[in-house]
């Protein structure tokens, strides 16, 4: 299965795509090598996009990704991918052209997800965050002093614009239909302290409320949120998740959907008779397959660290022969935003109890163990993301949950919440 000549064509050339090419020449791939983007860029960095681009320290022009110099590659840059034809063993692209392949890899991540209704998203004003020219496009809208942006969605990326904005000194309102936000990938308990503190950092955070319509002609004026009430902005930012990029694989006889490509743990695609294809791989953002450790559905995870080592894991498989190798290390994931780095480990969101393992959440560092079932299956840290690497090690050997932990800073009575505990439940007083 391993190929050591061929060719490898790799469909999606970002994060996840510029990683294989690199991987597999410095494992000595020695066959012929081509990227299809359909972005006119070289591979860019995209975590920037939200928070330094936005607040202006970094230009969307200085994110590429870095070059092994010579990497010997073919670059189809600016078009798209159509289709694959399994039994050639051929890509098609948008402008006609077909390229064979001997193997394949399938790298072609995910976008923003649109506000619904189309006349209302196509308002001035109104932006979609995924990529270097939508970054353009608000920073240059932020730059025009706008009397208040609407961030639509308290994830990880509505929340870390809505913290550019606060720092570019624009007042900002965050609409979030969970109880917290962060919720979903932290849980409520969690995600109702950080709000605190982003609301303490002078965020107008309105949890339990959704945005009924956009108003505005031609340019967005404001908008009507679900409990009725007006709000004026000028621009607003629709962070409702991600799409998987896989309309392009209909009739490729994969297992695929807006949910990303099925794949098994060497990064195999899967097909729709469920067996792994054997000239077929899917990395990043894309795949969706069920992480080993942890008893949850197969999920795509949206994560800088998980494309790169899928890339690994890939690149191995592709070009060595005999045991596969497979992707086993924890799911992690950095955010950045009101002045606090968030770093998380394991599945925090299939946690059912959340324990303060040390810290405060109320003020400055602190770290929580997520635990289902009894067994330790994440942790997140503020402020404090040496110290992770640790609770990883109980998350990998699924401990016992609630772990012991005695760190000089540990809550003297071990401090446990459901977590999905809402914020009225969740006593801040409780959390020291
Ligand atoms: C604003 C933002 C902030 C982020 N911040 C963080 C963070 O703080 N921490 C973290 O861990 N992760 C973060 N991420 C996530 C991280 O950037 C992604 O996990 C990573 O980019 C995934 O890489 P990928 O190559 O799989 O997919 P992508 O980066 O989505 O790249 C896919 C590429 O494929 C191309 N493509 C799509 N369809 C086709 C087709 N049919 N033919 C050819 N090309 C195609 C796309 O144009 C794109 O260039 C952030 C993402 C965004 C958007």
């Amino acid at each position: 299965m391993a190929t050591a000549v061929g060719r490898i064509v790799v469909v999606g050339a970002s994060l996840a795509g510029w990683r294989v090419a690199e991987s597999v020449r410095r494992n000595g791939f020695a066959g012929e090598l081509v990227l299809i983007g359909e972005e006119p860029y070289e591979p860019y960095d995209r975590p920037p996009l939200s928070k330094t681009v936005l607040s202006g320290w970094i230009g969307t022009d200085k994110l590429a990704l870095p070059h092994t110099p010579g990497l010997d590659a073919r670059w189809v840059l600016g078009v798209a991918a159509t289709g694959v034809d399994r039994a050639a063993g051929t890509v098609h692209l948008a402008d006609g052209r077909a390229i064979g392949y001997d193997r394949l890899v399938i790298a072609t991540g995910a976008r923003a997800r649109p506000w619904p209704v189309a006349a209302e998203a196509a308002l001035g004003g109104v932006h979609l965050l995924r990529g270097r020219e939508d970054a353009d496009r608000l920073r240059a809208d932020l730059l025009a002093a706008p009397r208040r942006v609407l961030v639509i969605g308290g994830g990880f990326t509505g929340s870390e614009v809505a913290s550019s904005c606060l720092d570019m000194g624009i007042p900002v309102t965050l609409v979030q239909r969970g109880p917290a936000p962060l919720s979903g990938a932290l849980g409520t308990a969690v995600g109702a302290a950080l709000g605190a503190r982003q609301r303490a950092h002078g965020l107008d955070l309105r949890v339990g409320t959704t945005v009924q319509a956009l108003a505005g002609e031609g340019r967005l004026t404001g908008a009507l949120l679900s409990d009725g009430t007006p709000l004026d902005a000028e621009v607003a930012v629709v962070a409702l998740g991600s799409v998987r990029n896989t309309e392009w694989l209909s009739g490729a006889g994969l297992s695929a959907d807006s949910g990303g490509v099925d794949c098994d743990t060497a990064c195999r695609a899967i097909t729709l008779d469920g067996t792994p294809a054997e000239e077929v791989y899917v990395i990043g953002d894309a795949a969706r397959w069920r992480h080993p450790p942890f008893d949850a559905p197969p999920a795509a995870f949206e994560h800088w660290g998980n494309a790169i080592e899928q890339a690994d894991t890939a690149a191995h498989n592709l070009t060595h022969g005999g045991a596969l190798c497979h992707t086993l290390g924890l799911p992690q994931f950095w955010s950045d935003q009101f002045g606090m780095n968030i770093k998380s480990v394991g599945l925090p969101h299939i946690a059912d109890r959340v324990m303060l393992a040390q810290g405060s959440c109320r003020r400055g560092p602190f770290v929580v163990v997520y635990g289902r079932d009894g067994v330790t299956v994440g942790a997140a840290a503020v402020d404090s993301p040496r110290v992770l690497d640790g609770y990883a090690a109980l998350v990998a050997d699924s401990a016992p949950f609630p772990p012991l932990i005695a760190a000089n800073d540990s809550p003297a009575t071990p401090l446990i919440l459901d977590s999905g505990a809402t914020p009225q439940d969740l006593s801040l007083e409780g959390v020291r």
